[in-house]
């Protein structure tokens, strides 16, 4: 069954932003607070052992708190430069799907690319853009644990009446259920263990692609794989 999610009316908002940040924050800081109330109230009647074992508990559960914070600060610190430069989009991808080879060889992932001779430029920042194929390649990999293929291909395309070259990159991983569907795109959102997934990759290629004028789509399917699909204005039409 295919899952297909016209992205336009969603957006990461403030809202989702905070109650992301507090949930995170709120685990842990009730964690230490439980753990610290129980040691003072029970100190004597602890073993060493115990007390040792809480306290190192305490220890963990604020630098969780310190990670989250971390990632915060790292997320409203990727400031959106303006999309002003004249790109080939297909050059953007090259040297992101550089980055990743390496994962891709050591995940026994294909790479298969589909580029196109000649595709209209685009108007947009290099390295922002970069950011973006980049997350979308690592959730890509992180799907397909146990190998696959990672297709990319490029075309130019209407949308409404107007030009744009939509990128698709497909990989063959595990897919996603539609209450999953529903999420990804809400800062602090993950389905990864805590370590592995901060939550703010694809709200990060959310605000990117918006501020380009551009749109994404998502199409899954559990056990067989995801498709993104994003596109961007044609220069000519910006
Ligand atoms: P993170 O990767 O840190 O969890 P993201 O915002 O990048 O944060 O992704 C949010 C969630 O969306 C992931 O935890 C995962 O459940 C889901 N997701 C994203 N990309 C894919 C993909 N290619 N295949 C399957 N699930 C995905």
């Amino acid at each position: 069954r295919e899952k297909d999610l016209l992205q336009a009316k969603k957006l990461a908002s403030v809202g989702t932003l905070v109650s992301g940040v507090a949930h995170e924050l709120n685990n842990p800081l009730n964690n230490i607070s439980l753990t610290a109330e129980m040691l003072v109230d029970e100190w004597k009647d602890l073993s060493v052992e115990e007390r040792e074992e809480m306290l190192s508990d305490i220890i963990e559960e604020a630098r969780r708190a310190s990670t989250v914070v971390k990632n915060l600060l790292d997320f409203s610190r990727s400031k959106l430069k303006d999309a002003d430069e004249s790109l080939d989009i297909q050059e953007v991808v090259k040297s992101s799907l550089k980055l990743v080879r390496n994962q891709l060889m050591i995940s026994n992932i294909q790479l298969i690319t589909e580029f196109k001779k000649d595709i209209p430029k685009i108007k947009g920042n290099y390295d922002n853009l970069k950011q973006v194929f980049i997350n979308l390649f690592l959730n890509a990999i992180q799907a397909m644990p146990e190998g696959g293929y990672l297709k990319i291909s490029t075309k130019e395309t209407e949308l409404n009446g107007k030009r744009y070259v939509e990128v698709a990159v497909e990989d063959s991983g595990v897919g996603m259920p539609p209450d999953v569907l529903d999420r990804i795109f809400d800062p602090f959102f993950s389905t990864k263990p805590v370590g592995k997934g901060t939550g703010l990759g694809l709200s990060i290629v959310y605000g990117i692609v918006k501020k380009h004028g551009g749109k994404i789509r998502v199409e899954t399917e559990k056990n067989k794989g995801t498709t993104f699909f994003v596109y961007f204005p044609c220069e000519e039409d910006a």
